[in-house]
Formats: C-alpha cells, sequence, structure tokens
C-alpha cells in the first residue's frame, strides 16, 4: 500500500522525500499542504509538475479520500463521504452558521452501541478511528472552505474563514475511542488553534469514560444524549443504559462541569410511534415525560436540546408534529430548564447521523 504522507513524522517525511531524489525543503513545503488538508497532490502548486506527477505514484496524501461532496440548497451545509485507507466509509459534515463554521467528525467506523433509533449503528462497529482520521475530516472541511488560498476569502463570501467549531457528533462513540478522541482535541487545539470551549463531545454516557474526561481536564463542552428521563424508558431505547444507568451518568456529567465550570448540555431527540391505526403516539414526547425530565434536571446548569427525530427507513419510529413539540418545549421552560430546539441542517441531504455512509454501503451490496 502507499504510504499516507500525513501519517509520517517529520524525520519520515524528510526521509521519503530524499529517497525520491528530492531536496528536504520539499518536505516542509508538503507539511504545509497536508496541514491544510490538501486533496491531492496536483493542489500542491508550489512543486515541480513532474514532482507532483511523481509524488502521485507512489504516495497518499491524506487519511481520508472524498468519495462524495453533497451540498444543501441553501448552501450553508455540505456534507462528506470518505473512504479511508482500508475501504472503510465515513462521513462528516460542515455547517456554515452565523457564529462560525462548525464541523461534525465521526469517531468511529460505524457503531457498536445499538440506540434504536439511530442509523450509525445499524451495521454495527468496524473499528476505532485513528487521531489522524479524525482531525483529516476537519481538515476536508478546512480546505472547502479555504482551498489552496492560504487566507480567507473576501468577506461575503459564504466560505469566508476557518473551521471555528468542532462537535464529536458523528459516527461512533468517542468515549469508546477515548484515546484518540482526547489526541484529537488537543491537535485541534494546538494544529488549529481552536480553543476548547468551541470543542463539543456528545456521548450516550459511557461513565469511565466521562471520568477519564476530567482526568485530562480541559474545558470542552460535555453533551449527554440523554433522550428519556427514565432508566425503564431510556434501557428500551438505549442499550447502554442497561451498563450505566441514567442517574450515574447524570453525577459523571455533574462531575464534570463542576471541574471545568461548564454548562452541560443535554440531548433529546422526540420521538414518535405509528400506532395500528397510523397514528403517531408520543414515545418519549408526551407531557408526562417532559415533566419527568423537569424533575431530573432541576437545579441543574444545563441547556436542554431538544432533536426532532431524523427519519430513518429501518427504525419504526415517527417524527411528532411540531405542535407535540412546543407543547414538549413550553412544559421545560415553564418548569425553568433552559431549552431550544435544534435547528435541523442538511435534511435535504440525509445529514443525519450515518444516513449517507448507510445508504452508500446498502447501495453497494
Ligand atoms: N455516540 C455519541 C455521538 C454520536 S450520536 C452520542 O450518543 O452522543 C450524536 C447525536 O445524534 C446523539 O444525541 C444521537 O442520539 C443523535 N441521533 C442519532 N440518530 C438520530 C436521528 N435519526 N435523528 C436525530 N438525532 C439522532
Amino acid at each position: 500500500m502507499k504510504p499516507i504522507l500525513y501519517n509520517l513524522t517529520d524525520t519520515e517525511l524528510t526521509k521519503f522525500v530524499t529517497d525520491m531524489g528530492l531536496p528536504r525543503f520539499r518536505a516542509a513545503q508538503i507539511r504545509e499542504w497536508l496541514a491544510r488538508g490538501a486533496p491531492d497532490f496536483a493542489s500542491m502548486k508550489n512543486l515541480p509538475a513532474d514532482v507532483r506527477v511523481k509524488l502521485d505514484d507512489m504516495a497518499t496524501p491524506m487519511p481520508v479520500r472524498v468519495v462524495q461532496k453533497l451540498q444543501s440548497a441553501d448552501g450553508a451545509t455540505t456534507k462528506f463521504l470518505l473512504e479511508l485507507a482500508d475501504g472503510n466509509k465515513i462521513e462528516c459534515v460542515l455547517m456554515r452558521t452565523t457564529y462560525g463554521n462548525s464541523v461534525c467528525v465521526s469517531s468511529q467506523a460505524g457503531c457498536a452501541m445499538g440506540c434504536r433509533f439511530c442509523a450509525s449503528t445499524l451495521l454495527g462497529l468496524q473499528r476505532n478511528l485513528t487521531t489522524n482520521e479524525i482531525m483529516a475530516q476537519v481538515l476536508t472541511a478546512q480546505w472547502e472552505l479555504r482551498g489552496d488560498r492560504g487566507t480567507s476569502r473576501p468577506n461575503g463570501d459564504p466560505n469566508n474563514g476557518d473551521v471555528s467549531h468542532v462537535v464529536i457528533m458523528g459516527t461512533g462513540e468517542p468515549l469508546q475511542n477515548t484515546q484518540n478522541v482526547i489526541g484529537f482535541m488537543e491537535r485541534l487545539n494546538h494544529d488549529l488553534g481552536i480553543g476548547w470551549r468551541r470543542i463539543t463531545l456528545s456521548t450516550c454516557g459511557i461513565v469511565p469514560g466521562i471520568y477519564n474526561l476530567i482526568q485530562w481536564g480541559r474545558p470542552i463542552n460535555l453533551a449527554i444524549s440523554m433522550h428519556a428521563p427514565t432508566d425503564e424508558l431510556r434501557s428500551q431505547i438505549m442499550p447502554i443504559n442497561n451498563k450505566y444507568k441514567l442517574d450515574d451518568v447524570l453525577a459523571a456529567a455533574d462531575a464534570f462541569t463542576h471541574t471545568n465550570n461548564r454548562q452541560l448540555m443535554i440531548e433529546y431527540i422526540l420521538l414518535g410511534k405509528k400506532n395500528a391505526n397510523g397514528e403517531i403516539e408520543l414515545y418519549n414526547a408526551s407531557p408526562e415525560y417532559a415533566n419527568l425530565l423537569a424533575d431530573k434536571l432541576a437545579g441543574k446548569n444545563c441547556m436542554v436540546n431538544l432533536i426532532p427525530w431524523n427519519a430513518v427507513d429501518e427504525r419504526d419510529f415517527a417524527s411528532p408534529s411540531g405542535n407535540a413539540v412546543h407543547r414538549f418545549q413550553d412544559i421545560l421552560i415553564k418548569r425553568g430548564v433552559h431549552t431550544r430546539i435544534r435547528r435541523e441542517r442538511g435534511t435535504d441531504i440525509g445529514s443525519a447521523c450515518g444516513q449517507l455512509r448507510l445508504n452508500n454501503i446498502k447501495n453497494k451490496s
């Protein structure tokens, strides 16, 4: 297999370059392109044309290759289907927002968690992603924003600026791949200068992993995928709840936010279920559950993100009506719980949670 130059150390890259008969300074030039996420050698404009062709024969620049790129109709969301060196496919999403450019990255190829509403876990876990493979997702988005320009584009260009925020909310459970994910966050901060407060890690509630984050000690944002206020209901939709009970998850999350002085983010997908008459019944989205959720979160410094469920064909849930969503939110607000309804981004390009990857794999088989 061709070497992936992004994965080489500086010493290894220099050796590779000099073994090709090139002067050492070419290594530094290549490194700079790789750090910007250059997807191919043809983009590396300060290398002689024959060197670019030769490099293309001998090596691969990045650990990911874009196989598909989808743009939402409003232009704000770009979704990438990426291929890894071993043929595995992963997804990442770039979201251009009023507060900056946010990238959602995957931490694993597939997922072992088995959440009943989610597309990412349908085919199980293939493997953990390396720190470089997670980093390369961000650099793919960065390249999309900046292209081969070293500097930002003119003001007013929707692609102006850099990646400013990163959410680890793509496919996979980051706290089943904690060391590589921590390595990734360190690199975000060190290589791209992204502040800890602009990084959000979302977990289904792996309690020891949350304590690992506390030990690590960086003030990132923590999001807990809660989705139900009782163990009984949560265990029905999230098998991990049989291992780590909700109160233990929330206690660990509290410990995290106390050491870091951060507001805890709670994610709550609103799910309905079709009954025999084809009517949508509220599943975890009833007023009763809204009250139970408010009880559970009373006194906590948290923000509840209500997420309308993105339909997944293989899953027999349904999205509750807009009215039901607002009723649920109103109860939380009346009970003094901070809450907002997550804006859906890029639903027209299947930007929900592993759907692009799933469809790609299904179409092949
Ligand atoms: N494993 C981590 C991160 C990946 S999931 C976690 O569980 O948090 C990121 C978020 O997307 C989670 O809150 C997850 O529950 C949610 N999600 C999964 N499938 C979804 C769907 N079909 N519609 C809306 N949100 C979904």
